[in-house]
């Protein structure tokens, strides 16, 4: 083999032969185009912003209020940054690969991947339909799927630049507390989460050797429109802290922090991982007070 030859990317390193990251405080995701599904309201715009407070360029998909896209990416691009919203129903495989080839052709390519979107259908478990069944599974789970399948073909495509980060390419599902907590009356939703654990654990072991992370965050409550019903009135909030050992409902810019952290270069040594952001809602706070 030639200097000139690409190297194996999936070969493996000579001990300190790889270099190490020295992340910038600010912006550290500069250069890094990022696209984020569900982006147009609650947790996904959130992160949205805060990858572009962070420097990196955004693509916000949404699947249904244009509007509401259109007003995160005029958001992004006061910050300094650019942005541009894409429709695509992640559940759909024409649409996801039509997206994330736009997105490739406006900004060149991706080095960020949130796959964010997802929606509850809940009812007893002898009540639910099929319909309800699937709509969850499709958009929680398979959209999991094909989104962080076009990132991963790109990643592999592209390799690592190291001009913008150490990693050829970084990937988070936004999981939830439900891929661990049972969730009587939301089988179809816990079931998709339960998924997206062993979805990204199994995809982080297969692409690390060509420096891909993928990682998850499980959310516990967060305030957006996903859960109005949990927060919304005093009796709902003070029945939620009940389950909050930290005793404050999360906010989607909670969420955006842990984003941009694993997205950085500051987390490169973690992969496969959940990271819980969930005021220790999955502490068991029941024995708190004994047990
Ligand atoms: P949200 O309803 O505000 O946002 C969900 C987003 O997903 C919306 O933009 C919606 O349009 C989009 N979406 C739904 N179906 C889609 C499809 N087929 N294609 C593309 N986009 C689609 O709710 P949120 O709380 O911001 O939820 C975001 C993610 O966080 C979800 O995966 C949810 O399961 C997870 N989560 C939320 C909480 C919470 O407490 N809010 C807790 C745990 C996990």
């Amino acid at each position: 083999m030639t200097d000139a030859a690409p190297k194996d990317p999936s070969a493996p390193a000579a001990p300190d032969a790889r270099r190490l990251p020295h992340p910038a405080s600010y912006p550290m995701l500069a250069g890094q185009p990022a696209l984020v599904t569900g982006a147009n309201s609650g947790i996904g715009k959130a992160v949205a912003l805060g990858l572009a407070r962070a420097g990196a360029d955004v693509i916000i998909n949404y699947v249904t209020d244009p509007q509401a896209a259109e007003e995160v990416a005029h958001e992004i691009e006061r910050l300094g940054r650019r942005a541009i919203a894409l429709q695509a129903d992640v559940s759909k495989e024409d649409q996801v690969q039509a997206m994330f080839a736009r997105a490739i052709e406006h900004f060149g390519t991706l080095h960020i991947v949130v796959s964010n979107a997802g929606l509850q259908r809940d009812a007893p478990f002898d009540k639910m339909t099929l319909d309800q069944w699937n709509t969850v599974i499709g958009v929680n789970l398979t959209g999991q799927f094909l989104c962080t399948r076009e990132a991963v073909r790109e990643f592999k495509r592209r390799g690592v630049d190291d001009a913008v980060s150490v990693a050829a390419g970084k990937i988070l599902c936004m999981s939830s507390v439900h891929q661990e907590i049972p969730w009587a009356g939301h089988a179809n939703y816990a079931a998709s989460k339960g998924g997206v654990m062993l979805l990204m654990k199994s995809l982080a072991q297969e692409v690390a050797p060509y420096r891909i992370r993928v990682n998850s965050i499980a959310p516990g409550a967060i305030r957006t429109p996903i859960n109005t019903q949990a927060w919304s009135t005093p009796e709902a909030y003070a029945d939620l802290m009940t389950l909050v050992p930290y005793k404050r409902i999360g906010e989607p810019d909670d969420i955006a922090q842990a984003a941009v952290w694993l997205a950085s270069d500051a987390a490169d040594y973690v992969t496969g991982a959940t990271l819980f952001v969930d005021g220790g809602m999955t502490l068991y706070p029941g024995f708190a007070t004994g047990g």
